[in-house]
């Protein structure tokens, strides 16, 4: 296995039989993270965000291809509907539209009959403006766990081909810490779904949160490319990466957040352009639909673990 060069060339880790990467990208405005849900922002700067995240995700979008690289799309339902042009966009370039939600609140605000009904609003709302079929789901915040175990079924008995929700980590917001690593078959109460897990480094005894976030933007990269490299070294491990077209943004105007959530929030936004570029030149990436697709076929070889308790 060759490590990752910075250059400009596809020909790493992934030609050596290990997946290609799957690249990710979760679109919200940014008044819509997890960390301001108690703030009240006025309407002036929700417009300003979401002017804010057309223009960033169309950057993404031209970065993607220039280098013919096709990825996922988790959208909020709500973005078909204020920025149409921008989801069509996605998938005439070829990339895949996952649902990221109607509107971007924690699975655990459901429950199972009201979470049916904001995922079915999510998907119906994406298909129809790229139409195509949604196969794919990434919760907000990572929010499916233990506690939501429910929502396993709820996806599996909508159609989906696969989640991509779970975070085998410790976390104070979500995670999963005993969950594998690599791709698995997720047991709700009464049904299954293939589930691909974010990247995490093993290290010190525990699994880091590596595929994005913070350890993308505070870490060096190397931190985010050894995680990559121990993906490739395990059976059925394709990376999983996640970024937001708000943490591309360095001059956006900041939310009031407390002094944690601050940090965390903005820490190395003025940084991460580059670092992306420096990524997408590395390494060969898919979007996570047809990683589904490839790693359906050896559903039998795939670890199983149960999210519901009983
Ligand atoms: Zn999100």
């Amino acid at each position: 296995m060759r490590a990752p060069t910075t250059q400009a060339s596809h020909s790493n880790l992934s030609t050596d039989g290990a997946y290609p990467v799957g690249l990710s990208f979760d679109v919200e405005e940014h008044d819509r993270i997890e960390t301001a849900a108690h703030l009240s922002v006025g309407a002036e700067l929700k417009e300003t965000y979401a002017r804010r995240m057309e223009d960033t995700t169309n950057w993404l979008l031209d970065q993607l291809g220039a280098r013919g690289i096709r990825a996922t799309f988790f959208v909020v339902g709500q973005i078909a509907r204020s920025h149409p042009r921008l989801v069509r966009r996605m998938a005439e370039e070829g990339h895949e539209v996952g649902s990221h939600s109607w509107e971007h609140k924690r699975v655990h605000q459901f429950d199972a009959s009201s979470f049916r009904e904001d995922l079915r609003r999510s998907m119906d709302a994406l298909s129809e403006v790229t139409g195509q079929p949604v196969v794919g789901f990434r919760a907000p915040t990572f929010s499916v766990v233990r506690q939501t175990s429910w929502a396993i079924d709820v996806l599996a008995e909508a159609g989906l081909l696969y989640d991509s929700s779970i975070f085998p980590v410790r976390h104070d917001r979500y995670g999963v810490p005993e969950a594998p690593r690599s791709a698995f078959i997720v047991e709700g109460e009464r049904n299954e779904l293939l589930e691909l897990p974010l990247l995490t480094l093993r290290a010190l005894g525990q699994n880091l949160p590596v595929a994005g976030g913070g350890y993308f933007r505070l870490f060096p990269l190397a931190v985010m490319q050894r995680g990559i490299r121990q993906a490739a070294r395990r059976s059925h491990s394709p990376a999983v990466l996640y970024f937001h077209p708000w943490e591309f943004d360095p001059d956006q105007p900041r939310l009031p957040l407390s002094r944690l959530s601050r940090f965390r929030t903005y820490v190395g936004v003025k940084r991460t352009r580059g670092r992306l570029v420096k990524l997408l030149d590395g390494y060969q990436f898919t979007p996570m639909r047809e990683l589904a697709q490839q790693i359906a076929q050896k559903r039998d070889e795939l670890p199983r673990f149960r999210l519901a308790s009983k």
